[in-house]
């Protein structure tokens, strides 16, 4: 091996100045034990209201392989995550979280995963310790929400703990989209992807920056920047009760004009207003359609990335190979080698 190859961890950290010596310590152990990588630890401040700067400062004196990366205040995770990943230099990327629910102790798993040729090695939790039924009950019925729904299949019960290779990270790095559901933009880059198991643990310290709002916004999130479901649901349901409702107007006008109005008026005013009713439905369904396509092209994301491409090999690259092998320069170019 002429150079050693980087591992960069990406670690967002928000108000975690209780467990950033031990995530460091314990993190660093593992790394040093893996001789044939050079690593980096990228730790990304995500506006912290408490001393975490400092803390990770302070680390930095002893721990010479942090990178500090400190946001101008509180963006969220999924930004702070972006953020880690833009600044790293690594080969291969892991992104852990701080708090030590994932443990750093499986790094050389996924590693090795790497090297077997995955582009991408998530995590995956066998158990989810120091958490509510509740929690893990709306968690469950999220990600089956999203597996039938969504155009993007999410693998269940994994969180962000996972290794990506340089080329996954400058693609995802491609995606210029604003919204960043980072769990479903993992899944859509594609690349070959694999997983390995490991039992979740409770957190180190602190508290968890999650709450029920938090989490219902992040599911919303997740949903509507990764289908257009909803919207299309709602045109059909538009298209539906629009067309039951003709239907009925026409009903209610076939009987008054055989036994005629027996209440005054009656007949006008429904037809009308189901007829009203109806168009506005059937135009707000139009009107749905566009936007989920007006949707999907400004989010500007690459239309695809390509794992790789067999050439086909056409005659003057056999020519070009052929002379390689005889012994002529690789370099020289054809057009020099005729002149
Ligand atoms: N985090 C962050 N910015 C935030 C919230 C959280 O960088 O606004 C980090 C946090 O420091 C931790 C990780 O994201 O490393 C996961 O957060 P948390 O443990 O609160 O989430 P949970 O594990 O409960 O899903
Ligand atoms: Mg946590």
């Amino acid at each position: 091996m002429s150079k050693q190859q980087l591992i960069s961890i990406v670690a967002p950290a928000y108000n975690e100045e209780e467990v950033l010596p031990e995530f460091v310590k314990r993190t660093t152990a593992v790394l040093e034990s893996m001789s044939d990588y050079d690593y980096e630890i990228v730790l990304v401040n995500d506006g912290s209201k408490d001393r975490t700067l400092e803390v990770i400062k302070q680390l930095k004196l002893s721990f010479p392989k942090i990178t500090l990366v400190n946001l101008s205040r509180n963006f969220g995770k999924e930004i702070a995550m972006t953020a880690g990943l833009a600044e790293s230099k690594g080969d291969a990327l892991i992104v852990i979280d701080t708090d030590l629910q994932d443990p750093p102790e499986l790094i050389p798993e996924l590693v090795a995963k790497w090297q077997e040729g995955f582009d991408m090695v998530y995590a995956k939790r066998k158990t989810r310790e120091g958490e509510s039924w509740l929690k893990k009950a709306t968690a469950a019925a999220f990600y089956k929400f999203m597996q039938n729904i969504g155009s993007t299949p999410i693998p269940p019960n994994v969180g962000d703990f996972r290794l990506i290779s340089r080329r996954v990270t400058d693609a995802l790095l491609q995606l210029p989209e604003k919204h960043r559901f980072m769990k479903g933009l993992f899944a859509w880059v594609g690349y070959p992807q694999t997983e390995v198991l490991y039992d979740r643990d409770a957190r180190f310290a602190g508290d968890t920056k999650w709450n029920y709002w938090k989490l219902w916004n992040f599911a919303l999130e997740g949903l509507t920047s990764f289908t257009i479901a909803p919207l299309k649901i709602a045109s059909y349901i538009g298209l539906a009760t629009a067309l039951s409702a003709f239907l009925y107007g026409l009903f209610i006008l076939v009987k008054a004009l055989i036994w005629g109005d027996d209440v005054q008026g009656f007949p006008t005013i429904m037809i009308s207003m189901l007829f009203l009713g109806g168009v506005q439905l059937l135009v707000l369904g139009v009107i749905g359609e566009y936007l989920g396509r007006a949707f999907n092209e400004v989010k500007q994301r690459p239309l695809y990335f390509i794992e790789s491409v067999d050439e086909a090999r056409c005659e003057k690259q056999v020519e070009h190979v052929e002379n390689e092998a005889l012994g002529e320069s690789s370099k020289s170019k054809p057009e020099e080698r005729a002149a």
